[in-house]
């Protein structure tokens, strides 16, 4: 979206190339950089995939033209994918658990998608079968399935790490959500070919089970942080536990107050995925800068997914007790 001297032809061309801020709270020796991903036309990082899938099932005739993609989503992906088949004259068909955001569901219905709603207690995995049992009922179908399909990884390897990048040239660890892990593990994978030893951290809410990839025993409970984090690592198939040095859990609580300091302090009106990375990104920037954590560059870099506009009606903005996750 940066560049404005040129007009572009279509509102997909101005997804991705999006700014990169550092962040104030760091330690002054060891940066902490966070990539503003609310910059794309749909406000989230999910505007890189639904472009980057779309064009690419329609070139190996995955999917043909006029033909209906139906995606299971907590939203962001739904509205990247709107935008992408509404410019690629293809139809949309979103499965949506009814607890996410309502702002979210608004913009794919008027994006021209439609949307369905599963149980807030079947959680993704019956979001998942639903989108599958469509598909039967369709002629020239897709569900391009963001938790397992690689393309989602390779869109950030393609696009998201090489800008990283080109706007940072050393990067001593890379610290983002994992929701698919799409994200995190394009830009990780990107990251260890130019450097084997970037040191790479999944972040995840405290009660998601990431973490028992790596052999720990952590806690299962329910979270208010929206869009990262799972019960059920192997219905998130693009994770590789080999990608990841540690995956670092930040309570609710802390994501709350951090999205609360990052407007306040730092003119960054972003949501709880976004202020969960950014706990987590400062305090490995700490251990970098105190021995604890070995990086091969004294910088490390973060993503904030979205924007806080699309949680307003669950009040990420009022107190820990009103916010509704
Ligand atoms: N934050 C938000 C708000 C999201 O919607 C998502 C996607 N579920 C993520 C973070 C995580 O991104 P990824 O799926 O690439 O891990």
């Amino acid at each position: 979206m940066t560049d404005h001297r040129e007009p572009f032809s279509s509102v997909l061309e101005t997804i991705g190339r999006t700014p990169i801020v550092s962040l104030h709270a760091a330690p002054e020796a060891v940066p902490v950089y966070a990539k503003l991903e609310s910059f794309n036309p749909g406000a989230s990082v999910k505007d890189r995939i639904g472009r980057y899938m779309l064009e690419r099932m329609l070139e190996t005739g995955e999917l043909s033209p006029g033909g209906t993609v139906i995606e299971p989503t907590a939203g962001n992906t739904g509205i990247g994918l709107a935008i992408a088949a509404g410019q690629l004259e293809l139809n949309a068909v979103f499965v949506v658990p009814e607890r996410f955001s309502i702002e979210k569901q608004q913009l794919m219905r008027a994006l021209g998608a439609e949307v369905i709603n599963t149980p807030t207690d079947e959680g993704m995995g019956g979001a998942i079968d639903r989108a599958y049992g469509l598909r039967e009922e369709l002629e020239n179908a897709v569900v391009p399935q963001q938790f397992a399909n690689p393309l989602n990884t390779e869109a950030h390897y393609e696009t998201t790490g090489p800008e990283i990048y080109e706007a940072l040239p050393e990067v001593g660890a890379v610290v983002m959500g994992c929701g698919t892990a799409g994200t995190l593990m394009g830009v990780a994978r990107y990251a260890r070919e130019r450097d084997a030893e970037t040191y790479v951290a999944a972040v995840e809410p405290e009660g998601s089970l990431y973490s028992t990839t790596k052999g720990r025993p952590v806690e299962e409970g329910e979270y208010k942080i929206e869009g990262i984090g799972t019960h059920d690592p192997a219905t998130n198939e693009l994770f590789e536990p080999d990608l990841v040095d540690d995956v670092i859990q930040v309570s609710d609580e802390r994501a709350h107050e951090e999205a609360h300091r990052l407007a306040r302090e730092e003119g960054h009106l972003v949501a709880t995925s976004a202020s969960a990375a950014s706990v987590a990104a400062l305090s490995v920037a700490r251990g970098i800068h105190d021995g604890e954590i070995d990086a091969p560059h004294p910088s490390v870099v973060t993503l904030f997914p979205d924007s806080s506009e699309r949680y307003l009606s669950k009040g990420v903005y009022r107190s820990f007790e009103e916010w509704d996750g």
